[in-house]
């Protein structure tokens, strides 16, 4: 089976995980700030903070700006459930805006129609959360235009971006962001086996996710509210969480970041090869702006289900995995989870994101896949759909 995603792992990788077995420190130990800092530089960042996953970095950066019971965030409804899951995690109400047809981003045109609707019914949100599905920016221009007229914070779900650039800038920068939010999961651009990072320029965010990282555990004397009573003394100011990540995974990902580059170069070799390979084909891949290098987590196609009748995305899903391909969906949209439907979303509500559903598609795509692979995913693909 040719997997949809695979994590690259070189011997380079191996003997810095081996190195961080010999030594002293398994957890909190000098990894975890040489991972920071190799994410910090390659974005151009001031602060890092490395995390156990995904999706707790979503958590830390949403309590990092104060997002609390009683407040609002919207995001896009093709994501995955951890972006939504976290706002609920800090007691915060639920929104969701559709997406572009052709982006398959969170459409700013919906964002905008959206936010003059809330401002007449007086319930403007308070967090926005783009997210760069497959690896692709969104237009983060306009998100932070609406940002200063509305007044809502901008955090970047960034978990298939790092590596990607938005008008030459490097995604995780946060120019036009509060902070962003990265994913190691082994499919993801980088991996750590599990991890993830919050990246801010904003000193007060970056303090508040440390300190909830580690239970609101502080050493540091200057931030007690009693004196220090020995050495031995710390103090917990605030209900924190167990959210800290290993050395063995930070040195993995510090030698991963060495390859970055290449990872997404490669990725965009290959969705360039897939563009040319499918023209033609009853299937339409996501845009990509002029502006923006993805970095390819994800290459999605959205088919033509008037072109393939009578077959169905189920039965070209059906026929590409008994290929031995080892085809996906993203996403399944985040409203029509069941808990969210219990919150009160349902169909209907998002008709694009609903529609981009029904037809997507997502196909093999990792630095190490062949063109031999590619060739028979296309050529799999071409029978699925009768073409
Ligand atoms: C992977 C992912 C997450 C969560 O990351 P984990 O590391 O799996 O917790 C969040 N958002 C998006 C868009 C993702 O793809």
């Amino acid at each position: 089976m040719i997997p949809y995603g695979r994590q690259t792992i070189s011997e380079d990788d191996v003997a810095a995980v081996v190195e961080v077995l010999r030594g002293d420190w398994l957890t909190q130990g000098p990894a975890v700030e040489r991972f920071e800092r190799a994410v910090a530089e390659h974005c151009g960042v001031e602060h890092a903070i490395a995390c156990a996953n995904g999706t707790a970095a979503l958590h830390l950066a949403y309590l990092g700006l104060g997002l609390a019971p009683g407040d609002l965030l919207w995001t896009s409804p093709n994501t995955f459930v951890a972006t939504a899951n976290a706002a609920r995690f800090c007691g915060a109400d639920m929104g969701f805006v559709d997406i572009e047809r052709d982006t398959l981003n969170m459409s700013v045109d919906a964002l905008e129609a959206r936010l003059a609707d809330a401002e007449r019914s007086g319930r403007l949100p308070d967090v926005v959360v783009p997210v760069h599905f497959g690896g692709a920016a969104c237009d983060m221009m306009r998100i932070s235009e609406l940002s200063r007229r509305y007044g809502f914070t901008v955090v970047e779900d960034a978990s298939h971006a790092i590596g990607g650039a938005y008008r030459g800038t490097p995604v995780g920068a946060c120019e036009r962001s509060s902070a962003a939010v990265f994913s190691f999961h082994p499919v993801k651009i980088v991996t750590t086996g599990e991890g993830g990072m919050v990246v801010t320029n904003d000193d007060a965010i970056a303090e508040r996710a440390r300190l909830l990282r580690t239970h609101g555990i502080t050493r540091d004397p200057m931030e007690m509210e009693h004196c220090a009573e020995g050495p031995w003394y710390y103090e917990q100011l605030e209900l924190g969480f167990n959210y800290r990540i290993t050395d063995i995974q930070c040195a993995l990902g510090a030698s991963q970041m060495r390859r970055l580059d290449e990872f997404v170069a490669r990725r965009n070799e290959l969705a360039r090869r897939y563009d040319e390979l499918l023209a033609g084909l009853p299937v339409a891949p996501q845009r990509v702006p002029d502006d923006v290098l993805s970095a390819y987590h994800l290459y999605v196609v959205r088919l033509d289900l008037g072109a393939i009748g009578p077959r169905t995305r189920t039965e070209v899903f059906a026929w590409m995995r008994a290929s031995e391909v080892g085809v996906n969906v993203h996403y399944i949209p985040v409203h029509l989870q069941p808990y969210y439907e219990r919150l009160g979303f349902g169909r209907g509500d998002l008709p694009e994101a609903e529609r981009y559903y029904a037809g997507a598609l997502t196909l093999p795509l990792y630095p190490a896949m062949s063109e031999d692979d590619q060739d028979a995913v296309v050529a799999a693909l071409r029978e699925a759909v009768g073409a």
